[in-house]
């Protein structure tokens, strides 16, 4: 008998494990015990070891498989790309979703905070027949006051929390916690108009419900002009828009695009954008407005 094997293999015998693949180069005159023929004992032929049988699942009865069956291989960098492709592909499927929910989420939280400070503002009033604007702090109003936090801070009873009146979008503004005037407080000097979102329009008035009681902020947009107000007897500081050229108002980027909310008189809160905002302006004027100008107190920020 000869037989040749691979290098490095173990020596043939009985007590051999494994000696596959074994080549007879002439008729084997024996066959291993740990070997199975698989073809005529010839020349050349291969045989090759019997394997001891598969441990199985005691459940399935299948084979188990063995960390020697399937060695761990790594990633390829080919399939490390495909995958980063993949996921890179469905976060900008994604993502833009997400912004644009978080963002209407946002506007209908901000037309929320609106409707509480306008509740609010017709609380008060029906209390005192006036709005806040309309009467001298001698008389408990906020009349020639020319920040705006002062105005709403009237109403604070009617309000839940200071924090309805920063817009969840606007990220120059932080609501106060409370009231008072304690760090984070709306009174404290780093609150204030900091901690307020909405312009307080000053020519409110209760009977005409068209005109204008508060919105986002950034409705100036450069279009407004500054000055004095009779209504609320501000020497300075109340932004109007020439009623000639209302169709050059519209909202500044920095909220909500170019959508804007605003509380009216009537009751209701409306998302306007470009000539809807401009026709609500004409409305407020036209709707019974004795000055016809919209006159709003913005809150400024030194
Ligand atoms: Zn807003
Ligand atoms: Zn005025």
């Amino acid at each position: 008998m000869r037989e040749t094997r691979p290098s490095g293999s173990e020596g043939g015998g009985a007590g051999i494990r494994s000696p596959y693949p074994y080549r007879c180069v002439g008729p084997p005159l024996r066959i291993l015990p740990t070997m199975k023929r698989c073809a005529p004992l010839c020349c050349r032929v291969r045989a090759h070891p019997v394997l001891p049988p598969a441990r199985q699942d005691a459940y399935s009865g299948r084979p188990m498989k063995s960390a020697d069956d399937s060695p761990r291989r790594a990633f390829t960098l080919v399939e490390l790309l495909v995958v980063i492709a993949i996921i890179g592909i469905l976060a900008s499927l994604l993502l833009p979703a997400v912004a644009k929910a978080q963002a209407k989420a946002h506007r209908a939280k901000c037309s929320s905070n609106l409707r509480q400070i306008l509740i609010g503002a017709h609380g008060f009033y029906h209390e005192h027949d006036w709005f806040p604007w309309q009467q001298l702090p001698t008389n408990g109003g906020s009349q020639t006051l020319v920040e705006t936090w002062r105005h709403f801070l009237l109403f604070s009873n009617e309000l839940d929390s200071p924090k309805v009146l920063a817009c969840p979008n606007d990220r120059a503004r932080i609501g106060a916690g409370d009231f008072a005037d304690t760090p984070r407080s709306l009174m404290n000097t780093n609150a204030r108009n900091r901690a307020i979102s909405y312009f307080a329009g000053m020519h409110a008035f209760y009977e005409n419900t068209q005109t204008l009681l508060a919105g986002d902020r950034n409705i100036d947009n450069g279009t407004g002009a500054t000055g004095s107000c009779g209504p609320a007897r501000l020497a300075s500081g109340a932004t109007s828009f020439d009623p000639a050229r209302l169709d050059r108002v519209k909202w500044g980027p920095e909220l909500h695009g170019a959508n804007g909310n605003i509380a009216f008189n009537d009751g209701s809160v409306q998302m306007l954008q470009g000539t809807n905002l401009q026709v609500q302006l004409q409305r407020g004027l036209t709707g019974g407005d004795p000055f016809n100008i919209n006159h709003v107190l913005i809150p400024r920020v030194p």
